[in-house]
């Protein structure tokens, strides 16, 4: 029996850098799915469709969520967002890990409907930090900028039911950081018991 893959969600307060850092991983490991979400947001410059979402209109997001074809789905600054289910669940099957990068509302659905998910809150080293470089992304509006603060101040109260705690201060010691967790999580009993069955002579 081949071994099912592992549902990682990574989620942090806007600018702690998971783009970034998730971005850094699969990089390194080809061989991790990156779900790509539904969003009713407008693309950014340099956006793709189906790379970096699928932008749909407000009308077809509320025909998925009636045909039940997400996995979760979240508003986030007046904008919805979900997870497709079918996909996620085709590469599971298929002994695919995979990472979804979701707001905590969406994650907290996710540890709800998938027991098994393994989920890892990002936090900046400071708020002094997570101010700059929010500022230093220079994608937002002063309006936004304070907004977002104020969230991810509720958000770090909120990181209790998260599995693993990264901090992203140096860019590397954080993708390590989550590298370590995909990889303890791949040597987990259950995960690879089926796996040494099969192999040991
Ligand atoms: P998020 O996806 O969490 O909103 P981004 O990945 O867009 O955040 O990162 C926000 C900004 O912080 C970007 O300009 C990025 O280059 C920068 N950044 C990310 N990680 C680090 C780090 N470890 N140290 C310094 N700057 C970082
Ligand atoms: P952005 O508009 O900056 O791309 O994303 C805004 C927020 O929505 C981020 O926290 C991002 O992780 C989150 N997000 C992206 N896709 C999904 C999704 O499918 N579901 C949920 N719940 N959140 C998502």
């Amino acid at each position: 029996m081949s071994r099912r893959g592992t549902l990682f969600v990574v989620s942090a307060p806007s600018g702690t850098g998971k783009d970034t850092v998730v971005r850094e991983l699969l990089a390194r490991h080809p061989e991790l799915g990156f779900s790509v979400s539904a969003t009713t947001r407008k693309p950014r410059p340099g956006e793709q469709e189906g790379v970096d979402y699928y932008f749909v209109s407000p009308e077809r997001f509320s025909e998925m969520i009636e045909k039940n074809e997400f996995l979760e789905y979240a508003e986030y600054t007046s904008a919805s967002y979900g997870t497709p289910a079918a996909p996620v669940d085709e590469a599971l099957d298929s002994g695919r890990d995979m990472i979804l990068v979701i707001e905590m509302t969406g994650a907290r659905w996710v540890q709800v409907k998938r027991p098994d998910a393994v989920l890892i809150f990002l936090v900046p080293p400071s708020f002094e930090e997570l101010e700059r470089r929010l500022r230093g992304r220079g994608t937002e509006t002063e309006e936004q900028i304070e907004a977002r603060m104020k969230k991810a101040r509720t958000e770090v109260a909120q990181m209790g039911g998260y599995d693993y705690i990264v901090i992203n201060d140096e860019l590397s010691d954080a993708v390590a950081d989550v590298e370590a967790i995909v990889r303890a999580e791949r040597l987990k009993a259950n995960k690879s018991l089926e796996t040494v069955k099969g192999g040991l002579k």
